[in-house]
């Protein structure tokens, strides 16, 4: 089937004309952007765990052959997720040990504060946000990260690559109850915008979100970000797609 795929302009130059369209209603746009692989690409954030976990001597002793092959571990940009990862690197007939123990030190760094210091922004994401800001596109954040374990980071992030950032990170919004499906939180949020501004545009790389925004909150004009994803569902195929945020005007 065919990819709509569009220009990172043609989203800008529709984004900044709504703004025009609705200033005469007094209504404002607002434009909502995940952040893992649709903002931030997490490659980074994951190869610095994997190589940490080969530095450890506990590690070392018991897994050898396997911490050689991880500290020079690479991230793929088509990999997602830790059993993704192993089974590329050629590691997924080692042990349930080995599997459990990288498992387990994967999984309380990536989730944290402690490494997101080393994300770095899709090609251009950041650029393009402060553009859309700069002409009075309101701007949002909406992650399934926790609060309670990455909200510390995530804003050091957001403020270090220079993203469009309120005082008291009113527009950035994280999951306070992780019992909350993603798509039912990243629709709630969505929703309370649709009654307050006169245009939502959200920005993801999930297709599952994106099915159920579309499916409840059709007004919401929605932009699939073609990176990675968990591959629960398959992509749409009628939405605008891009794979980074770089204008070429
Ligand atoms: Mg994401």
């Amino acid at each position: 089937m065919t990819k709509h795929l569009q220009s990172v302009d043609h989203i800008y130059d529709a984004l900044l004309n709504e703004i025009k369209e609705h200033k005469t209603k007094g209504e404002n746009v607002m434009a909502v952007f995940d952040l893992d692989s649709t903002l931030i690409e997490v490659g980074p954030r994951m190869t610095q765990i994997l190589r940490d976990f080969a530095k450890e001597k506990k590690h070392l002793g018991k897994y050898p052959k396997e911490c050689r092959i991880l500290e020079k571990y690479n991230h793929h940009p088509e990999d997602w997720g830790i059993e993704h990862c192993i089974e590329r690197i050629g590691l997924a007939s080692s042990s349930f040990d080995f599997f459990k123990d990288l498992t387990r030190y994967w999984r309380g760094r990536f989730f944290s504060n402690d490494y997101l210091q080393f994300d770095e922004p899709l090609p251009g994401a950041n650029e393009f946000l402060q553009e859309l800001h700069k002409n009075g596109v309101h701007i949002s954040y909406l992650t399934a990260r926790e609060s309670k374990a990455m909200l510390e980071g995530t804003v050091q992030s957001l403020k270090k690559h220079g993203f469009p950032l309120e005082e008291k990170n009113e527009n950035l919004f994280l999951k306070e109850k992780m019992e909350k499906p993603d798509p039912e939180f990243k629709r709630d949020i969505l929703k309370d915008m649709v009654n307050n501004y006169g245009s939502v545009w959200f920005f993801e790389n999930e297709p599952i979100n994106l099915r159920v925004v579309r499916e409840t909150l059709p007004q919401v004009r929605l932009v699939y970000i073609d990176s990675v994803h968990s591959g629960r569902e398959a992509p749409p195929t009628e939405l605008a797609v891009i794979t980074h945020f770089q204008r070429q005007k």
